[in-house]
């Protein structure tokens, strides 16, 4: 028993030989991800060998392309968004990698961007809604350097996070802004709601033409129990720590970034990752169901004037069509099912409090 709790491995021993293998192994990691994820989008988690503390690190600079394209978004918007959406993503930490358990994050405040809405799931796939996506650009002087005033095209408000584990009623987490930087309200909101004492850091830089550039972030959580030293250690590395925008422009990647964060003292292990996309699961299925739910007379109003009937995903902008007959047979369907359907109450209250949410982004619209 004594023997085992000496942490320090013996010179030649077996365990020698399994730290000299993990350090190997490490390596062979950063290679095969240096390769396989060149231009990808991914985040990764880091850890100190013996510490309860764990570090994320995330660049989305594609997301977040994706995101102004999709949305149309001005630069201003871009940046708001591309932070908003690296903030979702780290905080997708607190649900099950690789399940369907979705967090989402909703800033709103009283500046002209109203809200952003971000949803990420467990498996890194990412859509976010924007009420405003034409923001004039807010700058600001600090410390010598002009940078976007993300705060001032938020304005007062509050950051929501929804945590959806698939177990019923989602859970709903609201702090007000502290920042309206979003890096600060995102660690406010963990030390407030989760009670995970956090440092985090996002950035977001556009080009000369007002696109992204690059976006990403890193975030530190304590789990409780982090010696004092490894505390002094990792806060004497975040505070060196360049603007993470500036080191996802040299090149710099995820687990660059957490390895800056873990220096060589404290023994750092990449301990996983995750691949992050763009990446919208509305379907036809989903659609059919809003279409089904219109009311006829909203239906028969729309095709007096026009040809389709058409229902917009306000996530990824796709566009679902449908003729007069295609709705009547939709509703139909819809109405034939609702009769064979046995009753069973607690399926139906999940089933509602998800489908609501989607009802509301993806309303009928009408064209010819
Ligand atoms: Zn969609």
């Amino acid at each position: 028993m004594e023997e085992r709790e000496k942490r320090e491995p013996q010179e030649g021993g077996q365990e020698q030989a399994f730290y000299d293998w993990r350090k190997k192994f490490d390596e062979g990691v950063k290679r095969d991800l240096k390769d396989y994820f060149q231009e990808r989008d991914y985040v990764v988690m880091a850890v100190p060998k013996e510490e309860p503390l764990r570090v994320w690190a995330v660049r989305a600079t594609n997301t977040a392309r994706t995101a102004q394209r999709i949305h149309n978004l001005s630069p201003m918007a871009a940046a708001v968004v591309g932070r908003a959406i690296v903030g979702a993503i780290l905080l997708s930490s607190l649900i099950k990698h690789g399940t369907d358990q979705k967090v989402g994050l909703k800033i709103e405040g009283d500046g002209p961007i109203g809200y952003v809405y971000v949803e990420v799931d467990g498996k890194g796939r990412v859509r976010c809604l924007v009420k405003n996506p034409d923001v004039p650009l807010f700058t600001k002087e600090v410390g010598g350097r002009t940078k976007l005033d993300i705060a001032k095209a938020i304005g007062n408000g509050t950051l929501t996070v929804i945590k959806d584990l698939g177990m019923g009623k989602p859970y709903v987490g609201v702090v007000p802004l502290v920042s309206g930087e979003i890096a600060e309200d995102i660690a406010y909101y963990l030390a407030q709601s989760e009670q995970i004492p956090s440092a985090v850091g996002i950035g977001v830089k556009l080009d000369e033409n007002g696109q992204i550039k690059v976006s990403g972030g890193w975030m530190v959580q304590e789990m409780g129990g982090t010696s004092e030293k490894a505390l002094k250690v990792i806060e004497e590395a975040v505070k060196k720590l360049p603007p993470v925008s500036d080191l996802l422009e040299q090149g710099k990647r995820p687990e660059d970034i957490a390895l800056m964060i873990i220096p060589e003292e404290l023994n750092p292990h990449l301990l996983g990752l995750k691949e992050i996309e763009y990446y919208c699961p509305c379907d036809e299925e989903m659609v059919k169901g809003v279409v089904a739910g219109l009311p006829q007379e909203e239906v028969d109003e729309i095709f007096k004037e026009n040809e389709y009937l058409e229902v917009k995903c306000h996530f990824c902008g796709k566009i679902y069509r449908y003729t007069k007959e295609e709705v009547e047979k939709i509703k139909e369907e819809a109405q034939k099912e609702e009769e064979n359907k046995q009753p069973s109450e607690g399926k139906e209250e999940q089933k509602n409090s998800e489908g609501e949410n989607d009802k509301k982004d993806q309303e009928g619209k009408s064209k010819g």
